[in-house]
């Protein structure tokens, strides 16, 4: 069982599980927060995701590329969800339409 991806945090890990799984493919998070206080923020070097079936290692990588890709491009710009144009993130609405950015 390959570990796969190691998360910033655990909400991170579960997307990806969550992004793994809708592509047919079965995972696991580990942590200390397995065994940890309920509450507690788990350091974030332990906290990886585990695939469950070695040959799914390389289609699972490019879906988590894919995730990562869509992550750091959510970060710079959003789509007006009205005209679809891409905004910078720093504008509270759409310069194209005048939308409000939508809450996420
Ligand atoms: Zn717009």
């Amino acid at each position: 069982m390959p570990l796969i991806y190691r998360a910033a945090n655990l909400v991170e890990a579960q997307l990806v599980v969550d992004e793994l799984r809708a592509g047919g493919m079965q995972a696991h998070i580990t942590g200390s927060y397995l065994s940890g206080a309920i509450g507690e923020l788990p350091p974030s070097e332990i906290i990886g995701v585990w695939l469950e079936q070695a040959q799914h290692h390389d289609r699972a990588r490019s879906i988590i590329d894919d995730f990562e890709a869509a992550r750091q491009q959510e970060e710079r710009d959003w789509r007006c969800s009205h005209c679809q144009e891409s905004v910078g993130r720093e504008f509270g609405a759409c310069w194209q339409c005048g939308r409000p950015r939508p809450v996420r």
